[in-house]
């Protein structure tokens, strides 16, 4: 079922959902299922499953270092499958510009559209770690609203170079990211926000957000965002603050503000056990505040680990 319909159905109640990202290869895909499975309780309509940048890899050979480009993170469309099958929950695979070309994007939303998988986020992704700004690859996407644009092409049985007849039309829902601190790279976010109309004109359904500790943030970005004429659900994404790292991480990573109270309270922790507690006792507060507000999904980065967020959904759902 589409993330739409879930909300739609919710009838105004929040629903549970989470993302995770895939092992790194090599590793079993039960460490990513000991994961989800304390999380299914609270019934997650939907869970996102991220894709990573291809990378860099230097190997030394005959005193040379050779280089070869690699993904560390492959599989997201098999885990999404693999997810739906064991669990049966819809899962929403991201399928980024950055890395793919515009050919294997269509191929990666054929296997999608013949697993049953109804439900995409479309992101551009970030540059890759040795470059300053994103660079499409050669036949690849630059925005993600062109990501769209194909998306939404492939629903009308617009395939990109054959001229094929088509008796099956994906029928794809498509998320997208929005900033309520706005895109790092974006002049303002006034900007950010027109940038994120294009994209809902372009055919995206839903918004996800990108992680914020103050819910002022994110209500005044809904706003925002309707003044723009975005009238989507725009839904808001939780972190739970996990080690004292943190405080320096996020906000030179994503370009966010952490709240004074919030870095008072974790420069006082003694150890990363008493951040972790931290970090949940804000997103519960968050949670619940954001909750009240009627907000349609409350959706947590898990960032691989559960304990946090099935303690954080134990006093919500
Ligand atoms: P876009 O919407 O294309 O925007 C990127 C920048 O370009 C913005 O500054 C925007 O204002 C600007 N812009 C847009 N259109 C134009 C235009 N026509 N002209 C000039 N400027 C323009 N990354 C991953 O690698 N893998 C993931 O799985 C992943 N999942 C994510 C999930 C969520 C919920 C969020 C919020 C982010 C996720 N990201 C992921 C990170 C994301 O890829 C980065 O934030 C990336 O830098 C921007 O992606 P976007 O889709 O928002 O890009």
């Amino acid at each position: 079922m589409k993330v739409t319909d879930h909300i739609k159905n919710a009838n105004g109640k929040t629903l549970f959902s989470f993302e995770i990202i895939p092992p790194k290869k090599g590793n079993s895909i039960q460490q990513l299922y000991n994961n989800i499975d304390p999380l299914m309780e609270f019934n997650p309509p939907f869970i996102d499953v991220t894709t990573s940048r291809e990378e860099y890899l230097y190997i030394e050979k005959d005193g040379l270092l050779d280089r070869k480009i690699t993904r560390m993170r492959p599989g997201t469309v098999g885990i999404c499958a693999a997810i739906s099958h064991k669990y049966n929950v819809d899962t929403v695979p991201h399928v980024l510009c950055g890395g793919f070309t515009k050919e294997e994007t269509e191929y990666l939303l054929v296997d999608c559209h013949y697993l049953g998988i109804h439900n995409v986020m479309a992101l551009r992704g970030d540059a890759m770690k040795h470059e300053q700004y994103f660079k499409a690859c050669e036949g690849g996407h630059q925005f993600a609203k062109e990501l769209v644009g194909q998306i939404q092409n492939l629903n009308k049985g617009q395939y990109l170079h054959d001229v094929v007849e088509v008796d099956d039309k994906s029928d794809f829902c498509i998320g997208v990211a929005g900033y309520p601190e706005k895109h790092l790279e974006a002049p303002s976010l006034k900007t950010d926000l027109k940038r994120l109309k294009e994209k809902i004109d372009a055919g995206a359904d839903y918004v996800v957000t990108q992680m914020f500790f103050d819910n002022q943030k994110y209500f005044e970005f809904v706003e925002a965002a309707k003044a723009e004429g975005i009238n989507v659900p725009i839904i808001p994404g939780i972190k739970p603050l996990a080690v004292k790292r943190h405080l320096q991480l996020l906000p030179q990573v994503f370009k966010i503000d952490l709240p004074e109270d919030l870095i008072d309270a974790v420069e006082t922790c003694k150890n990363n056990q008493q951040v972790r507690q931290v970090g949940v006792e804000w997103a519960i507060q968050q949670s619940k505040e954001l909750q009240d507000a009627g907000v349609p999904v409350l959706h947590y980065y898990s960032m691989g680990k559960s304990d946090n967020v099935k303690a954080i959904a134990s006093e919500l759902f």
